[in-house]
């Protein structure tokens, strides 16, 4: 038996069932490669779902996080941590916002944000505005309420009473906004470029006009950049793209570039709505994971990943619109910066699996997407190999092999 087999053996027993996992056991990685305990190597086009931006163990993170975890681990929010207030200064300098609250993930980013918009708004019109907007399609997390933000049948089935309060919008139509409008309503949440949903990337000047029934309105924009955000889409964060800006963007997944962490970004005026006693995260910001955010956001502000990231992009959609050139089931590739999906008419599951045998790692969201996340360093050559192996993989399935 191999030694992956006897891990997952141990992981089905004791391990709860909530994720049904590739029968990879992992060990290690550099780059763009995640290697099992048996020694395969496998090439990393999900890297932990928008997580690794910076590739596995990038040098400065792992510096950071040793030197830091000799120092000092943990501290409670009653005191000052210098690393927090370092990230919190670097992610103001490098957006809109002016005050930032540390979480340890999407979903508490995102619970932070709707703590603050209803608290801001009873604070300034009274009880009777609470209603959040959100879009059909969305992901904001596994949370009561950000389930319940979260308009998916299949994420929410189960758990109900769901939190009430929110309305459903198809996303990218700025005319199902406006009707759902109501004087209940205090703000509208939205993914710049919705993730789990498919990479859906909604018509150009969608944000702007949100922004601009917000600010006629009086509602607050909060986008969840916890998946686009850091680089995802070419740009330090993704509303850079539209020429807007929220009041509030809730950050996770890439910030630390592997370890978690999460943020609230907003902006004076809000932020104000939560003062001393109102909320809080006992790990929140804590000076081992702000460390590893401080480290990651200087390598995406400094460098030139970024730039590069957009370029790569090009040329990752490039050579996937050549597959859906040859190959009859494979209806769209869409997409920003290295945040790309391949719609299929046919479900993307069994090309996963057949991905994964063949060494290379990608995942199917909302059935029939093909995600394709990799690490922000990836290079023209990986890619190639990519491509190779999906091509494979791809001929098999026309010829029914
Ligand atoms: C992943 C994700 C979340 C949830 O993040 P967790 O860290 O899993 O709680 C929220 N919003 C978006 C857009 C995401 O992609």
């Amino acid at each position: 038996m191999s030694h992956s087999q006897a891990w997952i053996d141990r992981g089905l027993a004791h391990v709860a069932t909530t994720y049904g996992r590739y029968p990879l056991v992992a060990a290690s990685g550099e780059g763009c490669w995640l290697t099992d305990i048996d020694g395969k190597k496998y090439l990393d086009f999900l890297a932990g779902v928008a997580v690794n931006n910076l590739g596995h163990c990038h040098p400065k993170i792992v510096e950071a996080i040793q030197d830091q975890a000799a120092t000092l681990l943990h501290c409670s929010n009653f005191y000052h941590i210098p690393q927090q207030i370092e990230l919190a200064e670097l992610l103001c300098q490098h957006s809109f916002g002016d005050r930032v609250f540390f979480c340890n993930s999407g979903a508490e980013a995102n619970e932070a944000a709707l703590k603050l918009v209803r608290k801001y708004s009873l604070d300034k019109f009274g009880d009777d505005r609470y209603e959040i907007i959100t879009a059909e399609n969305s992901f904001h997390g596994r949370t009561i309420a950000t389930i319940s933000a979260t308009n998916q049948e299949k994420i929410s089935s189960g758990f109900g009473p769901l939190l009430p309060g929110f309305k459903y919008v198809p996303f990218g139509n700025i005319d199902a906004i406006k009707a759902a409008i109501g004087p209940k309503t205090c703000a509208i949440m939205l993914e710049p470029v919705q993730g789990e949903g498919g990479i859906n990337v909604p018509p150009a000047g969608y944000l702007k006009a949100v922004r601009e029934l917000c600010d006629q309105k009086e509602l607050l924009l909060v986008f969840d950049e916890v998946q686009v955000g850091l680089g995802r889409t070419g740009t330090l964060f993704a509303y850079q793209h539209d020429d807007v800006e929220p009041d509030i963007m809730t950050l996770a997944k890439a910030l630390a570039a592997g370890p978690p962490i999460g943020a609230m970004v907003a902006r004076e005026k809000y932020a104000a709505a939560l003062p001393p006693g109102t909320h809080g995260s006992t790990f929140g910001g804590n000076p081992l994971l702000a460390a590893a955010g401080v480290a990651a956001m200087k390598v995406f502000v400094e460098g030139d990943i970024l730039a590069k990231s957009v370029t790569t992009g090009d040329y990752l959609r490039e050579k996937l619109g050549e597959l859906q050139a040859k190959y009859t089931f494979v209806t769209q590739v869409r997409g920003r910066g290295l945040m790309v999906g391949m719609e299929l008419s046919i479900e993307g599951a069994e090309i996963v699996k057949k991905a994964l045998d063949r060494g290379l790692l990608i995942n199917c969201t909302a059935g029939k997407v093909l995600r394709f996340v990799p690490p922000l360093i990836i290079t023209p050559h990986e890619i190639d190999q990519m491509v190779k192996i999906l091509n494979t993989i791809f001929s098999e399935l026309q010829t029914g092999e």
